[in-house]
């Protein structure tokens, strides 16, 4: 530990108590290598304030004696960006004990939370008030408010609801210099200036630490059906979505899963079974839910796969009849990352194009990624309806040691070269961190990532805020 490290330790234990500063080894381990196993940092120790006033005082006395601190959640990022930089030269902050439900008001619609709040947590004390807080992703039950907001997290009913971005209604924040950003209010309209909040929605943790905010609520689902589709290409699946948006606007989930994707499920993913009958080259699993007994998802779904199927936009298609199927729909879907791993090697990218540009794309970017690459498969699959879809190339017969660090890279650049000349986005929901920063840097336009320098610098001059993560 450094001497400002040691002293801002003993400082923080003095003013909270042990509980807010944790040094032993073991306890800290855990939280030094990335969900993914990737990244693989270094810190003498986390501190863990409980309270937006105990944050205020840490980041004060960490900016005194010059003390990165990198900003923690649930720890789940996808790129690298909460685990600390290999030097040991930052120590971590975990929002982890600020986990409490402020308010919760099914008059206002707001719920505020405070940063370490579970996501699933969130979610319970929602439908305890009969209302629901909408956004929802496969680590729910370990990924934290503060988090989702800074990553401005997507999942599954963007479609409808929007990311972060549109459900957080106001936040808190300690900005670097240890001043309080109060923005729980949840004003609707508000017109002083630049939007502090939504700067601080996605920075991860480059530009403050956020410690509590105002999420929209949305009416409880009242029922929910769960569909499962067979089309012949990405073309005409998403034509089925123009097809339904035209005719409800009860659809709020719409994933594309390729064959290929669908059968590596079946192969290693125990107690999954093909929705429909015969092998179809794309799939999509479509949600649709009500909030009142008034309308009934199920026959809308039916009804709508049924004219679907008459109009030859599908080639078949099944709606679930209990919720136990539809849970086992979604589990196939959820299953497609693990069921890549468990066959060999691959590369992740999670990039977006215009949704009406993606059919074309995907076929096109497979078909380069495979030629150039002869041996690897590329398959596309996720968020159709956002134009961001998780492109992953499975390494095949070129299934080397170390393919991830060696070719993995190689891919990676070619894969991102291609979305960034569509005009897409190299990095769709999950952020930069510290995975994406080199192709950031490679890729955006130069007046862009000037702007963005420039407000890090502005706003965290002495780099103190989550270090070599976003923009230096
Ligand atoms: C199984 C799985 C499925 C996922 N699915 C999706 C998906 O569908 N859509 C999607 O968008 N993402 C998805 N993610 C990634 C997603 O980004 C994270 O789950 C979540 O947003 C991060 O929350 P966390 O609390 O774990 O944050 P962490 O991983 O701890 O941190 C993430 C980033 O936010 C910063 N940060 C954390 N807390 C604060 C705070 N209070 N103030 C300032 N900065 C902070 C960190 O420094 C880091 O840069 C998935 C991840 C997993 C593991």
């Amino acid at each position: 530990m450094s001497n400002g490290q040691t002293s801002l330790v003993e400082e923080v234990r003095d003013r909270f108590g042990p509980k807010a500063a944790i040094t032993d080894p073991a306890d800290v381990e855990p939280w030094l290598t990335d969900w993914r196993g990737r990244f693989h940092g270094k810190a003498a120790a986390i501190l863990s304030p409980s309270s937006t006033d105990e944050v205020s005082q840490i980041v004060k006395l960490a900016g005194e004696r010059c003390v990165p601190l990198v900003p923690q959640g649930g720890n789940t990022s996808m790129v690298g960006g909460a685990t600390p930089p290999a030097d040991g030269s930052a120590l971590i902050l975990s929002l982890r004990r600020m986990n409490r439900l402020r308010s919760i008001s099914s008059e206002h619609n707001v719920a505020i939370a405070e940063a370490g709040m579970i996501l699933a947590d969130l979610h319970d004390q929602a439908t305890a008030v009969g209302r629901r807080f909408p956004l929802t992703l496969g680590a729910r039950g370990s990924c934290t408010i503060g988090g989702l907001v800074s990553t401005n997290a997507g999942g599954t009913q963007v479609l409808r609801f929007g990311t972060m971005r549109s459900l957080v209604a106001g936040l808190e924040a300690v900005l670097p210099d240890g001043s309080i950003h109060s923005g729980l209010s949840g004003l609707k309209k508000d017109n002083r200036g630049y939007n502090l909040d939504q700067l601080l929605i996605g920075a991860e943790g480059t530009l403050g630490i956020v410690t509590a905010a105002a999420l929209k609520l949305v009416p409880a689902v009242y029922a929910r059906s769960v569909g499962w589709a067979g089309v012949r290409d990405p073309k005409a699946a998403l034509a089925l979505l123009r097809d339904f948006e035209a005719k409800t606007d009860r659809i709020e989930g719409f994933e594309l899963v390729p064959g290929d994707s669908l059968q590596l499920v079946l192969n290693h993913i125990p107690g999954t079974r093909p929705p429909l009958e015969g092998a179809h080259p794309w799939n999509v699993l479509i949600e649709a839910t009500s909030a009142t007994a008034n309308s009934d998802p199920v026959e809308l779904l039916q009804s709508l796969l049924a004219g679907a199927i008459e109009a030859k936009l599908v080639e078949d298609a099944m709606v679930a009849s209990s919720e136990a199927q539809a849970e086992a729909l979604w589990r196939i879907r959820d299953s497609i990352s693990e069921a890549e791993r468990a066959e060999g090697p691959s590369t992740a990218h999670d990039i977006s194009v215009a949704v009406a540009d993606m059919p074309g794309f995907l076929l096109e970017a497979k078909r380069e990624v495979e030629r150039a690459f002869p041996g690897t498969t590329a398959s596309a699959f996720g968020h159709l309806g956002d134009g961001n879809l998780h492109f992953h190339v499975r390494a095949g017969s070129r299934a080397a040691p170390g393919w991830n660090e060696s070719e993995g890279h190689e891919i990676e650049r070619f894969i991102d070269d291609l979305v960034t000349r569509a005009g897409g986005s190299i990095s769709a929901e999950h952020g930069i961190g510290q995975m994406k920063r080199g192709e950031l840097e490679r890729l955006a336009a130069p007046g862009d990532l000037a702007a963005l320098r420039a407000i890090k610098h502005a706003l965290d001059p002495m780099g103190l805020m989550n270090p070599e993560k976003l923009v230096g």
